[in-house]
């Protein structure tokens, strides 16, 4: 008897283009989305200093550490929020956010964990069968030559 091979551990992420699920190789960096053929980064983030980006988009982690103040609009798979964040976060994961930690923007997620003493300045969105909406994809535009009369 030949032993089967084992099927690759995968992970299902949420494409940071089409908002759609995907299943990715565990420890893959990027991957191509079979929904709208986009490259996905999936890379892990660990943030200690002042990061300062319009988007900060990963179907990873993002972890930003107790001195790190990130001024970005955050969409990610998971966060863990130590230091400091202003903008807007949206994440299909879970949101943590440490006891000195300090948010100030609306988070959007599935679920959220709050230490005691972090302070959150925004509006929050828990929803567990959260799916953020497309950004807008010029490609979705439908032509109407399948419409009968
Ligand atoms: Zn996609």
């Amino acid at each position: 008897m030949v032993a089967q091979p084992k099927p690759l551990p995968v992970r299902e992420v949420l494409c940071h283009h089409c908002n759609r699920p995907i299943e990715v190789p565990v420890g893959a960096m990027s991957a191509n989305c079979r929904h709208c053929n986009r490259r996905v980064i999936l890379e892990d983030l660990k943030i200690k200093a002042y990061h300062a980006v319009v988007k900060l988009e990963t179907a990873g982690k993002v972890e930003i550490l107790k001195k790190a103040h990130v001024v970005a609009e955050l969409r990610v798979n998971e966060l863990n929020v130590q230091g400091k964040v202003k903008g807007n976060v949206t994440c299909v994961g879970t949101v943590k956010v440490g006891k000195k930690a300090d948010v100030d923007g609306d988070i959007s997620c599935r679920s959220l964990i709050i230490e005691s003493g972090a302070t959150l300045d925004g509006h929050i969105l828990i929803d567990p069968s959260f799916t953020p909406t497309a950004p807008v994809q010029p490609e979705d535009e439908e032509d109407d030559g399948l419409l009968r009369r």
